[in-house]
């Protein structure tokens, strides 16, 4: 139901789909009203535009005791660093896996303490406080890192939300539209998820993927595919704060 949320805000072309967004109270960047403003001011991000060659995997709703670290299996064998956008309340159950992440180069950031949909559609600062700050405090205690990128559960945004960011000077962490693979659907297999994003990769994306659902062991499986064709291509994979250091926010 979560991811099935997920879906519905990103389908931001749809009439019916913004007013399904309307009705339950949150805008997806592409159709909110201010979403050119907040690209400008550097406050909301969905890919980088950059001479490199780089782009950026992008890991939400762990960590996951089997499919995190199938996808960090994946990840180290072709040396390729990501970010994991991580639930706090998941972060509690496996601090180890966080530790390992951190300890191979990985970015770690934030994806909201509970996950909840009512928490964020509630739309009070407090909340959003709450929610970024337990997560952000669990992270930088476990892995010295201090979280600067925050990506909402399920895409939501609203000017109360965005505010906050900028007071807590962090990024909204959104994704390259091309690069939404539904990875997270079950049945999806790992080849179709990386024939997905091959066939769609441009440098200064940002990949959106998922080792926190249960279909994560084929997004691990997509991992290893799509990044044997594409290290081979000359594509290199950095956290997304290092893409975002190669070229300038879009
Ligand atoms: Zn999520």
């Amino acid at each position: 139901m979560i991811l099935l949320f997920k879906k519905r805000t990103l389908g931001f072309m749809g009439a019916g789909i913004f007013l399904l967004c309307l009705s339950i109270g949150t805008f997806n960047v592409a159709s909110h009203p201010n979403m050119n403003k907040w690209k400008q001011e550097k406050v909301v991000i969905t890919m980088v535009k950059t001479s490199h060659k780089a782009v950026a995997l992008t890991f939400d709703d762990g960590p996951d005791p089997e499919k995190t670290p199938a996808v960090l299996d994946s990840l180290r064998k072709y040396n390729a660093h990501a970010s994991f956008f991580v639930v706090g309340n998941r972060v509690e159950k496996q601090p180890q896996i966080l530790q390992k992440m951190a300890a191979e180069g990985h970015e770690i950031a934030n994806h909201s303490y509970s996950h909840s949909y009512s928490a964020f559609s509630s739309n009070k600062p407090e909340i959003f406080k709450e929610e970024i700050d337990k997560t952000a405090l669990l992270i930088e205690k476990i892995t010295s890192q201090k979280p600067v990128l925050f990506r909402p559960p399920g895409g939501y945004l609203s000017d109360n939300l965005v505010n906050l960011i900028k007071n807590e000077h962090l990024t909204i962490a959104y994704w390259t539209w091309q690069q939404d693979s539904k990875d997270w659907k079950v049945g999806t297999s790992g080849t179709a998820i990386a024939n997905h994003i091959i066939k769609n990769i441009q440098p200064g994306q940002i990949i959106l993927l998922h080792d926190g659902a249960s279909n994560g062991l084929e997004t691990a499986r997509a991992v290893d595919i799509l990044l044997d064709k594409l290290t081979q291509e000359g594509y290199q994979f950095v956290t997304m704060s290092e893409l975002i250091k190669l070229g300038i926010m879009e």
